[in-house]
């Protein structure tokens, strides 16, 4: 009875956790990181981090062992570009940010970060090196204040309020009845998703990763939000290393470089111009992605017409 009680305890808190909103990915990792997948290695030493340079060599992976999600992917991020993942829903895209956090060992081939094998440094300097910015932030039962400065506890209050600035969030707030102090989440104001995600970008801008994972949505968002997003996100990746799962063309076209992501493999890659240029798979997606957006404007102006 004791050895059944101890998991059903921390599933209850767990689950308490979740009820309460008090969970984004990080927080949700570091919770779960109580029954944690990999273990530091006793010898483990802090991530030295320089330029921020991160290099998949040859990696192969599968949750379990009858189904392989990677099959030998290699690309290199350069320190401070930026690299966009595309691909077909279940292709491996958000596997491969979870393995450069570490949440899982790969079976073979390398993760590496300046140099150094994610699997040689300790779990902590590896994830203070690394920023997310999800596709939906849950935020926490407490003031819009605490849910930026969750990036960096000890910044002051003018850090947060420049950061919300920086991150196009900041007359929105202002405007709110009680400014920076109102309570939001699950039991305070309820944020949009859009909203959210500026105070997930206002939370990074605080942490200042050296390298950032950005998690686009894969909603549609209407026009002036995406372009509000995508400034924020524009300035927040400038100059560090960001590897971006990307939904949107406005993302992509910007990218250094593009990896097209199909059955764990890479099938094409390249710049926006060299992929429309090959007229395969990548050309293809985003024909129906153009055709998908004005449709939807279509239907948008038409119901305001109404
Ligand atoms: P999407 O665009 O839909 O988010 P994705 O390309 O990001 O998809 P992943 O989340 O990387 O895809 O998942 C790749 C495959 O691995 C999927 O088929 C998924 O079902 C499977 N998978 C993901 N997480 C786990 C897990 N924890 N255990 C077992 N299988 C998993």
């Amino acid at each position: 009875l004791i050895q059944l009680s101890v998991p059903l305890n921390f599933i209850g808190f767990i689950y308490r956790e979740i009820r309460q909103g008090l969970t984004d990915i990080e927080h949700m990792f570091d919770l779960l990181s109580v029954k944690q997948e990999v273990d530091d290695k006793p010898d483990a030493k802090p991530l030295a981090i320089g330029a921020g340079n991160v290099e998949f060599r040859d990696v192969h992976f599968s949750y379990d062992p009858n189904r392989k999600i990677l099959k030998g992917v290699s690309f290199e991020v350069p320190a401070g570009k930026t690299v966009a993942i595309v691909g077909p829903s279940g292709a491996g895209k958000s596997t491969i940010s979870r393995l450069l956090f570490r949440f899982y060992d790969v079976q073979s081939g390398e993760v590496l970060i300046d140099g150094q094998d994610v699997r040689d440094v300790t779990q902590e300097s590896l994830r203070s090196a690394i920023g997310m910015v999800p596709q939906d932030t849950v935020l926490f039962n407490d003031t819009v204040a605490y849910n930026i400065r969750y990036g960096r506890m000890d910044a002051s209050q003018d850090e947060v309020r420049r950061a919300a600035e920086l991150a196009q969030i900041g007359p929105f707030i202002e405007r709110l009845p009680e400014g920076y102090a109102t309570m939001v989440g699950e039991r305070g104001l309820k944020l949009s998703g859009g909203e959210k995600q500026r105070v997930a970008i206002a939370r990074t801008i605080l942490k200042a990763p050296p390298i950032l994972i950005l998690d686009e949505a894969t909603s549609a968002l209407d026009s002036h939000t995406e372009q509000e997003i995508q400034a924020a996100l524009d300035l927040v990746s400038k100059d560090r290393t960001t590897i971006v799962i990307a939904h949107r063309l406005s993302t992509v076209i910007s990218a250094d470089e593009i990896i097209v992501l199909k059955d764990g493999q890479i099938a094409e890659r390249g710049t926006h111009a060299d992929l429309l240029r090959q007229n395969g798979l990548y050309a293809s997606m985003w024909d129906r992605q153009r055709e998908a957006t004005e449709a939807e404007e279509r239907l948008r102006i038409a119901r305001e017409t109404d």
